[in-house]
Formats: structure tokens, C-alpha cells, sequence
């Protein structure tokens, strides 16, 4: 059924949040017209204390700063905490003009191309990925239930997820990076306002890669690194791995099989984020999933929908 009431609220596009990529901006400031989709947006930049600095942040991951609990601490006073205190008052679900779907742009320097993240298992959050996989191909990674990575932008609005492209390095502006960035955004906004008119199109079926975990290089007594990633195993992102598969080269040249964490044992995995130069300072060599294919819900279109109706268009 169509609906053209006024909506109560607008699409949060976030660019930035990470102070050292840098296309999603360009993009932001020069390229995006204002009314992608008809939908009412609010363009913003993520951390721009850090893009000025060049950093990906200056105290913190602004990006690991949204846990409920620690947003309510009044003790965590680090600037990407203030920052996100500050982004969920202007544009959170609660806000005078609230934002209802954030779409937060990223880049990796990792072999990956462009994919969507989705943390956690929401509806309308998968509905929209499925959308999108339909539309573009692309893969999803499905992060949930690591307690050592939490806290992220978009699971503090109600439906929301990130699309990151790559590979490019930090810092760098580059036409493609940005084209695709543009293509990945502006699907999604076209998915979000027809949804808003009328039952979403979606696949039958939904691929996803999803978290299992992480691995760091294996290290000496000290920290330090005690061999490489395995140049076999470099830009191998999303294709499968078994135990024994050449995983790391030692200085002395000795290879390095995958021994798969105890709970994993003898399961085939597909890694992501292969030596990505953001996680290195978290240990994380690599990330592990597992593919799977989903069936769709019928729930998570009309959930989908529900969100996108609320949505304001652009008046005039
Ligand atoms: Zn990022």
C-alpha cells in the first residue's frame, strides 16, 4: 500500500567516521546530491578532529564508542566518546530531528572489494543487505557476538549498516574508491525509498559470511611480530580456507599452516580483513567466517518496510 505521509524522519549518511579514509568524504562534501531518492538526508563527516589530524581517531575508535553502557559513563570523557554523545544527540533516534537509518560509509586497504557489514541479526537491517546483495553482488559480513570488537555506529539507530569499499590506503583519494562508494550509497537510498511506496523486492535467498573470530601474526615473547602473513594467503579475501592451508611465513622461511582455533576444528573458513593496516594495533591479522546461505523471512521485508516509511522526503 502506498503511503506519502510526511515521515518523522531522515537517512543519516556518516563519511569519516575513521579520520583517515578519506573518499566517503570527498564524496559527502562534493559529489552526493542532497535529495538521493527523494529521502531527506543529514550528510555528515564521522570524526573530523581526526580527518584533520590525518588519524583514524585521537583517543579512541570512534567506531567502537557506542556501547550503551560506556555512552552512560560519565567518566569516559576521550574525544571520539564526546563525539558519539554528541552524533546521537543531533541525529540519534532520540533527537529533536531524529535520523531513523544510518548508512556509514568506510574504506579497507584490504583485497576485500566492496561489501556491506551488518552486526547483528535485525530485520530490516538484513532485508536491506539482502536488497542490496540482489541488486550488486555483494558480499556481507555478518559481525555479531565478539566481545572484543563492540560498540559500533550503527546499532544505536534502529536500522543501519556499512558499506565498505576498497581496496585503498589510508589516506588516499582515489576516483574509483569514490565512484563505488557513490553506486554501493545511492542503491541503497533508492532500495530504502521504494520500500517506502511498496513492498520490497528481495531474493529468496541471502549469502552471508559470518564472524566467527580473529587472528593475530604469531608473536614473540616481546609483542613483536614473529613471522608475516603467507604471501599465498595476501588478497585471498572471502575464499576458503582449510586446516594446514599456507597461513604465515617465518624469517626463516618456514611456512606456517592454519591451525584452526579448538571450537573451529577441521572446519573450513572464509577470511576477511587480511592484513588490514587499521587492526594490526588490535591484533587481528586476519578475520575468520563461515558462509551460509540464509532463506528470507517474509518478516524481515515488512520490517524493512515499517522503517522506511517513517522516512521523510525532501519537500518542494
Ligand atoms: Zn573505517
Amino acid at each position: 500500500m502506498a503511503d506519502d505521509g510526511p515521515g518523522r524522519g531522515k537517512v543519516l549518511v556518516v563519511g569519516g567516521t575513521h579520520g583517515n579514509e578519506v573518499n566517503a568524504p570527498w564524496l559527502l562534501e562534493t559529489g552526493l546530491r542532497e535529495a538521493s531518492g527523494g529521502l531527506e538526508l543529514a550528510l555528515v563527516i564521522g570524526n573530523p578532529e581526526a580527518r584533520a589530524a590525518g588519524r583514524r581517531y585521537l583517543d579512541r575508535d570512534l567506531n567502537r564508542c557506542f556501547d550503551p553502557e560506556r555512552l552512560a559513563d560519565p567518566g569516559a570523557r576521550e574525544w571520539e566518546m564526546l563525539r558519539a554523545r554528541q552524533l546521537l544527540e543531533l541525529h540519534g533516534p532520540e533527537a529533536r530531528d531524529p535520523a531513523l537509518v544510518v548508512l556509514d560509509l568506510h574504506s579497507t586497504t584490504a583485497a576485500m572489494g566492496n561489501s556491506l557489514v551488518v552486526y547483528g541479526r535485525r530485520p530490516a537491517d538484513l532485508a536491506l543487505a539482502a536488497a542490496l546483495q540482489q541488486r550488486l553482488g555483494l558480499p556481507i559480513y555478518l559481525h555479531e557476538g565478539d566481545p572484543r570488537q563492540s560498540g559500533y555506529l550503527v546499532e544505536r539507530w534502529p536500522c543501519g549498516l556499512v558499506i565498505e569499499v576498497g581496496p585503498v590506503p589510508q589516506g588516499v583519494l582515489n576516483a574509483t574508491i569514490v565512484n563505488q562508494t557513490r553506486l554501493v550509497l545511492e542503491v541503497a537510498l533508492e532500495v530504502l525509498a521504494t520500500a517506502r511506496q511498496v513492498d520490497p523486492s528481495l531474493p529468496r535467498t541471502l549469502v552471508v559470511h559470518r564472524h566467527l573470530g580473529s587472528l593475530d601474526l604469531p608473536r614473540q615473547a616481546d609483542g613483536a611480530a614473529a613471522a608475516m602473513l603467507h604471501p599465498r594467503r595476501l588478497g585471498r579475501d572471502w575464499q576458503p580456507m582449510q586446516p594446514g592451508d599456507p597461513l604465515f611465513l617465518a624469517p626463516d622461511g618456514e611456512t606456517i599452516g592454519y591451525a584452526p582455533p579448538s571450537a573451529l576444528a577441521q572446519q573450513t573458513v572464509w577470511p576477511v580483513f587480511i592484513n588490514e593496516a587499521a587492526y594490526g594495533e588490535k591484533g587481528i591479522a586476519l578475520s575468520l567466517t563461515r558462509r551460509e546461505e540464509w532463506r528470507l523471512d517474509p518478516a524481515w521485508g515488512a520490517a524493512l518496510q515499517a522503517q522506511a516509511r517513517q522516512l521523510r522526503l525532501v519537500s518542494g
